[in-house]
């Protein structure tokens, strides 16, 4: 199985060589490698201002925020990192760009995924001392082979000139797919099921630390990853994901 997953991605590799690049999204041809084509860059939903001050759920006009402009969950529990940001909605244009990032081998989209990141939590990095990926149960990552949230942050690290740790975060307890559980299922799946290795804890301790994943849907991840980070003497966690999914009560 992985030697025919390895077969299939040299392939792959060996045709975009030799083909001129192509969209992210669809077939068009483009100027650069990880590049979106006119057509798909006018339908990708990129994240702006306005969004929630705390978890960056963006508005859809500039009533909805509420005091300290945070969006109506925020506002009843307000996060324990300090602010969330995502460069995408996840949405039907966005999806076959993240699941093929994740799940189909397109390790290639790092790069522009991170670029679009990069735009998006440009305050954050700046204040940022430190990026730790949200890490995978082991059992996970031999089977997938990479983690998708260390080839962001380390792309991003690059650009940004960061440092990043990819072992800051240990996840102890294998959990199940999250799917389709709903957010107070996924707070208690995911409860307890990251720490700080005691080796890495000279290095947590007293920084500040961007937290970064790939998709952030009720932020059960985000925060269980904040939690064990805080109790490890970060001073603060930020979080950066490529693509966040809309609130449903902002729609
Ligand atoms: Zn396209
Ligand atoms: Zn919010």
């Amino acid at each position: 199985m992985i030697t025919y997953r390895y077969a299939v991605r040299a392939g792959r590799l060996l045709l975009d060589a030799l083909l001129p690049p192509q969209c992210l999204t669809c077939d068009a041809v483009v100027a650069d490698q990880g590049q979106l084509c006119a057509a798909c860059f006018g339908m990708i939903g990129f994240i702006t201002e306005p969004c929630c001050a705390a978890c960056g759920a963006p508005f859809t006009h500039t009533a909805q925020a509420g005091p300290d402009h945070l969006c109506p969950t925020c506002t009843d529990t307000r996060p324990d990192w300090g602010r969330a940001r995502g460069a995408l909605r996840y949405d039907e244009h966005s999806r076959p760009i993240l699941l093929g990032f994740k799940h189909g081998d397109r390790t290639e989209y790092a790069t522009p995924l991170a670029r679009m990141m990069a735009r998006a939590g440009a305050a954050l990095l700046r204040e940022a001392d430190l990026l730790v990926p949200v890490p995978l149960h082991r059992g996970r990552l031999i089977a997938r082979r990479y983690n998708q949230s260390v080839l962001l942050a380390r792309a991003l690290g690059k650009l940004a000139c960061r440092p990043m740790l990819p072992d800051g975060l240990r996840r102890i307890r294998a959990t199940a797919m999250l799917g389709e559980l709903s957010a107070e299922a996924r707070a208690a799946t995911v409860s307890g099921a990251f720490t700080v290795p005691p080796r890495r804890l000279a290095a947590i301790t007293g920084r500040r630390i961007l937290l970064i994943d790939d998709v952030l849907t009720s932020g059960a991840t985000a925060a269980a990853c904040t939690r064990a980070l805080l109790a490890a003497g970060a001073v603060r966690v930020d979080v950066l994901v490529a693509a966040r999914v809309p609130d449903p009560r902002l729609a």
